[in-house]
């Protein structure tokens, strides 16, 4: 056996088998790079589902986590720290929201932005107790907690996790007049992906996210926007509701937060909401750790003075029109914005994972999503050279017959 066979067999005796993993074990990894056990390098075009948008190991946020690693790492919220004060400030100036709230895990952002348009809905809305309402859509992906899988439409999501959570109603995604049909007396927000990647970079039409503004600022319900995978620069703005000018009430953020080196989520909000939490109504041990808010801050401070919105803009437009240009048999269509790129493989041209694979073989790491789509996420410090290094490759995948069907 390769080492590589003996570690994926070591992880799979060992470990419970919750991820289907390509067959690559990664030992080393810098900028867009990753190098296996056994010596061979692929680049990578997932980016821990945009948890990279700096980049592997990026040198400034490295050494922000060692002068932190040196000083204190963990309080708990019981104190204050030194670092906390920092982040809540960057992430309020970023998105003129008013405040912000930390905690670790995307799931738990997500959860804590729910926790908080309830609570809000209670009082300052005036609903009545236990009878708040959540407006989702059709197709999202907004984490793994049992709450947040009980509105999932995706079955495997939810089956065998019940008792589900009620108060959740769902509408199909990018249906603006849906949404305002489904608003009662009750409803106390919506939580939306601006464009769904885990359901397959699935953009809503233009001006949805104004006509979503619209409609919660006319019926008092909170927008709610998990940025978690298109934020920070992934879409070729800072955040990518800012495409349609508008602000939401509350954002999430996660994943580029920790700038691909720890984890890090937050929810920023307006005053109205985030004033409903007082002391003890919710926590984390962790969230607000000063390690954390030394490498968020340093993450943050890295996406703006490398300008990497701008190039994920200028990269994802280039990297589109090649992909375009390709004129491959098997594709359906190209979408996407900025680096987030959506190739959607025919039916009759099989699932879009042996593509992956036979990608895998020429260097390239990429994941299927959905059955028929590839989804392009490389992280955003990746020059022009490197993009064409990658569609040399992508290229002989998409247009090359022979490894399709080996790999398949
Ligand atoms: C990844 C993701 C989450 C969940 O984040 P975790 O850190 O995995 O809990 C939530 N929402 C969106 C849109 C995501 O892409």
């Amino acid at each position: 056996m390769t080492r590589s066979e003996t570690l994926i067999a070591q992880t799979e005796k060992y470990g419970a088998h919750n991820y289907k993993p390509l067959p690559v074990v990664i030992a080393e990894a810098e900028g867009c790079w990753v190098t296996d056990v056994d010596g061979k390098r692929y680049m990578d075009m997932l980016s821990a589902y945009s948890a990279l948008n700096q980049g592997h190991r990026h040198p400034r946020i490295i050494a922000a986590m060692q002068q932190q690693l040196e000083r204190v790492t963990l309080t708990s919220r019981a104190f204050y720290n030194d670092q906390l004060g920092n982040l809540c400030e960057d992430l309020v100036q970023l998105t003129g929201l008013d405040r912000v709230l930390p905690m670790n895990s995307g799931a738990e952002g997500v959860e804590t932005a729910l926790k908080a348009a309830r609570k809000w809905g209670y009082e300052v809305k005036g609903v009545a107790p236990n009878q708040a309402e959540i407006i989702v859509f059709s197709g999202n992906f907004h984490g793994r907690t049992i709450s947040i899988v009980s509105f999932s439409t995706e079955e495997q999501n939810r089956a065998g996790f019940g008792p589900l959570t009620p108060g959740f109603h769902v509408v199909p995604f990018g249906d603006a007049a849906a949404f305002e049909a489904a608003i009662t007396p009750n409803t106390v927000g919506v939580l939306f992906e601006p464009i769904q990647g885990e359901g397959g970079v699935i953009m809503p039409p233009k001006g949805f996210l104004r006509d979503l503004r619209e409609i919660c600022t006319k019926h008092r319900v909170l927008m709610i926007a998990d940025e978690i995978q298109v934020g920070l620069g992934r879409t070729g703005k800072m955040f990518c509701y800012q495409h349609e000018d508008v602000k939401p009430d509350m954002l999430i953020l996660g994943k580029a937060l920790g700038g691909g080196l720890y984890p890090v989520s937050a929810v920023v909000g307006i005053e109205e909401v985030m004033a409903v939490f007082r002391p003890g109504d919710h926590g984390s041990t962790f969230g607000g750790n000063p390690l954390a808010c030394a490498v968020a801050c340093e993450s943050l401070r890295v996406l703006e003075d490398e300008k990497l919105a701008e190039r994920a803009a200028e990269m994802g437009a280039y990297f589109c029109e090649r992909l375009v240009a390709m004129n491959s048999p098997h594709v359906q269509e190209v979408r996407g914005m900025g680096l987030l790129i959506g190739v959607q493989i025919k039916k009759s041209a099989g699932l879009a994972k042996p593509y992956c694979y036979a990608m895998m073989g020429e260097g390239v790491l990429a994941k299927d999503t959905h059955e028929q789509v590839i989804r392009f996420a490389p992280p955003l410090v990746i020059t022009k050279e490197e993009l064409d290094w990658a569609l040399e490759r992508i290229e002989r995948v998409l247009c090359g017959e022979a490894l399709v069907k080996q790999a398949a």
